[in-house]
């Protein structure tokens, strides 16, 4: 991959999120390095450039992104940056203090677009699909067939697909026939687990 990120509309969205209130205390000083840090549980807040990135391919050249998935809310941030760019965003953790966590702090930010749910994200939202775009934040072995089915013809998915430490971040724009996919690029992200807990 080439490039940075050059969607305006996602680094504006990016520029606007104060990070900082994502990440406990301790770490706020840290908030503005392109890293991953720890939010508690075994779990990170993505670093700003893979979000960028990924959200970036759902919405380039997408006049109007309509409504979103995110599976693995953890503490929040990348639904805050979807919030901006979407009608309309459910993202669904299942750790349950994340899960409440972030759902009040999105509330107390204001990003009233978003709609957090304590659930396995492995089976998708069935309530609110299809979707325009499905992310997930959390690498499963195998990519859900429950979540394809989740997604309108035309919409997007990105998603980091393989084992502990070293996935591939694929991009699926579903068509009338299949769901032909590529590789965006390689990443690092904490791997699903199914349930909640
Ligand atoms: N989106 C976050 C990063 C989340 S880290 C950000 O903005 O930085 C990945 C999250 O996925 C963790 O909180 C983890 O608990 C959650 N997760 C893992 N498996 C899941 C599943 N099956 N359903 C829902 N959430 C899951």
């Amino acid at each position: 991959m080439d490039s940075g990120i050059g969607d305006l509309r996602v680094l504006e969205a990016i520029r606007r999120t104060p990070r900082h209130l994502f990440v406990d205390e301790a770490l706020a000083s840290r908030a503005y390095e392109d890293v991953a840090l720890p939010i508690g549980h075994g779990q990170t807040i993505s670093q700003p450039f893979i979000v960028g990135l990924m959200t970036q391919a759902l919405v380039e050249n997408v006049e109007h992104p309509g409504k979103a998935l995110e599976i693995g809310t953890g503490c929040g941030y990348q639904a805050a940056i979807l919030s901006q760019l979407f009608d309309q965003v459910t993202s669904v953790e299942r750790i349950k203090e994340l899960y409440k966590r972030s759902r009040d702090l999105s509330f107390t930010l204001g990003y009233r677009n978003v709609q957090v749910l304590y659930g396995d994200g492995l089976q998708g939202w069935k309530e609110g699909a299809l979707y325009d775009a499905i992310l997930m934040a959390a690498a499963p072995e195998k990519l859900p067939d429950t979540l394809l089915e989740q997604l309108k013809i035309g919409g997007r998915l990105v998603a980091p697909i393989g084992g502990r430490g070293f996935q591939r971040l694929i991009f699926i724009e579903r068509q009338e026939g299949g769901y032909p996919q590529k590789v965006i690029e390689h990443v690092n992200f904490v791997p699903t687990v199914a349930g909640t807990e």
